[in-house]
């Protein structure tokens, strides 16, 4: 028996046969045309193209039936293909040096991968990936065959658990396709693409297990534990079992959950409380919807800058948020103004990387300082407000001008369109994210001016204990558990409900059932989170009580310590529902 540590990031047992990876397909050898056959190349290399773009575009929507969020990975290969900045360049390679087009294709996208592996960003960094994939892919299709599994080495025919190098997200989405288990794999990270993928197919998946690849053998049995981060090879009979037990637990958790999502969220005292979809785009609408959700509270629109390689126009804008109304069908949505810089699209395309990108020109400080794209967008949210229930939300507001400034600019805009006859909701509510200690703390003057707030503690936890949230070397400092914060956080919804404003929660502890007895408590009644944990939030708000939760939330304002805290919500989260942890990756 051999047990091997990693990363956590796929959640779930996965027992099976190793099918080891030991080859990749490696760099494509220099090899010459003659002149003559230049055109024949270049034809090739359109071939290849279209055809992989039409295996992407199957390959993302397969995946978006079961998760709209990874499907955007593929949507970003597609947008890099479409690039005619990358496809001139390999062009331009075999004319110039009269080189294969197998050849060209590699040196240019291995070159722009490199690249983007030497940048200290990590969006970056996840870019190289991205690309080598994109690179394999295509030298595939030019050797003509698409990514042959076999090809990659292995010998069993039975579904099994890959361990592998490296893996792509292609790579990932086609051995799941045909009937991976589980991944192991010796590189990768927690956000990493791959990760995601693994994730939204719903296989368990362990990262950074750095030789997994030597210390397993082909045809090895291994238990893949994704919630605890452990590879183990060759088990003995006892561990085995033991695993087997946990895996088809997690199996009917899974079931009873999928169950809970249609039922209404209500305490057992009958207290009603409304569960939100986060999204990025429209289509994760039918997630939140399919997950039991009320609506959506929390639509990042800053995605659709992310996705795209040039500002969006009005018609842009205002057709994904059409769309999102559409998918609603009469539910409510918040629709957050963009959140743009820090480590989000404006370091890509700023001449000048800022110092501290966190604490620099990000969010609405961003959006005033560049008013154009600031009002682009917020004509096309004011239209969308004709079509359905809608309301906007301002990012990270810091002081009481950002906010005056801000609304300032929508009204400006409500005439115009007046003007133009342009139909918009003249009532539209305005609100603010509360993210930063400033806000949380003159709550109070705020709630005189915003119409709602909406707490996002992944911002408001950074800011509190000066920790960079995307920081691996401080993530154990991370924590929203923190006292401060959970102090920050009840202040803020003492201040909303002393105003009559509404008070949500947005960031990730909306998600956790960790926090849900205690934001209760606090007296929170809406939570905006990632669909797929809705059911696991109802489930745990169905078996609390008002009185309870108050209770527990007087206890926790008394500890003066984030293990305190964290110790005693998990023991009552334990009372409360034993199942809630498990396959959890907390
Ligand atoms: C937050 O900061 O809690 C939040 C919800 O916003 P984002 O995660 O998009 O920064
Ligand atoms: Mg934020």
């Amino acid at each position: 028996m051999n047990s091997i540590r990693g990363i956590a990031v796929s959640p779930g047992v996965a027992i099976g046969k190793a099918w080891v990876l030991t080859e990749g397909v490696g760099r494509v050898s220099y090899r010459t045309v003659d002149p003559s056959e230049v055109a024949t190349e270049h034809a090739r290399v359109d071939r290849a193209v279209s055809e992989s773009l039409r295996d992407l575009e199957t390959l993302r929507d397969r995946t978006r039936e079961r998760d709209k969020d990874a499907a955007k990975i593929f949507d970003f290969h597609i947008g890099l293909l479409r690039d005619r900045a990358l496809i001139d360049p390999i062009r331009a390679d075999i004319a110039r040096e009269n080189v294969t087009a197998e050849y060209a294709v590699s040196e240019t996208l291995q070159k722009l991968a490199d690249t983007f592996r030497s940048a200290t960003n990590e969006v970056f960094q996840q870019k190289a990936n991205d690309v080598v994939d994109l690179e394999r892919r295509l030298v595939g299709k030019l050797a003509g065959d698409a990514i042959d599994l076999k090809r990659l080495g292995g010998s069993t025919t039975e579904p099994a658990i890959i361990i592998a190098h490296e893996l792509t997200p292609s790579e990932a989405s086609q051995f799941h396709h045909a009937g991976a288990l589980g991944f192991v794999i010796d590189g990768g990270g927690l956000t990493g693409h791959t990760s995601i993928i693994a994730r939204a197919l719903g296989v368990p998946a362990v990262v950074g297990c750095g030789t997994a690849t030597q210390l397993i053998s082909d045809g090895d049995e291994v238990i893949v534990d994704g919630s605890l981060g452990t590879v183990i090879a060759r088990p003995d009979a006892e561990t085995l079992t033991r695993y087997r037990l946990d895996r088809d637990r997690i199996r009917a958790r899974h079931q009873s959950l999928q169950e809970v999502a249609a039922l209404p969220s209500v305490t057992l005292d009958g207290v009603q409380m409304r569960l939100m979809g986060n999204i990025e785009f429209p289509e994760e609408v039918r997630a939140t919807l399919d997950n039991g959700g009320d609506g959506v509270g929390l639509y990042r629109t800053e995605f659709l800058h992310l996705t795209s390689h040039t500002a969006p126009t009005e018609t842009d804008h205002f057709e994904a948020y059409r769309r999102t109304l559409e998918l609603l069908q009469g539910r409510s949505l918040t629709l957050r103004t963009l959140d743009l810089g820090a480590d989000k699209y404006t370091q890509e395309h700023s001449a000048e990387q800022e110092r501290n990108p966190f604490l620099g020109l990000r969010s609405i400080r961003y959006c005033l300082r560049h008013p154009g794209l600031f009002k682009t967008q917020l004509r096309a949210i004011l239209r969308a407000s004709a079509l359905g229930p809608l309301r906007m939300m301002f990012p990270l507001i810091c002081n009481l001008m950002e906010l005056r400034r801000t609304k300032l600019i929508v009204r400006d805009l409500c005439e115009e369109l007046a003007e133009e006859g342009i139909a918009f909701d003249p009532n539209i509510q305005m609100g603010m994210m509360i993210e930063v200690p400033s806000a949380a703390i003159m709550a109070r003057v705020f709630a005189g001016e915003s119409d709602f707030f909406s707490i996002g503690t992944n911002d408001l936890t950074q800011y509190t204990l000066a920790v960079d949230r995307g920081n691996e070397r401080v993530a154990s400092l991370y924590t929203a558990a923190d006292p401060a914060v959970i102090s920050l956080v009840k202040s803020v919804v003492r201040a909303a409900r002393h105003s009559s404003r509404e008070v949500s929660v947005c960031g990730e502890i909306a998600g956790d059932p960790l926090f849900t007895m205690l934001l209760i408590g606090m007296g929170v009644r809406t939570l905006s989170m990632t669909p797929a944990q809705i059911p696991v939030i109802k489930r745990v708000l169905r078996l609390v009580d008002i009185p309870r939760c108050e209770l527990l939330a007087r206890r926790v304002g008394s500890f003066e310590s984030e293990r305190q805290v964290t110790s005693f919500l998990r023991d009552e989260l334990r009372r409360i529902d034993p199942e809630a942890l498990v396959g959890s990756t907390d």
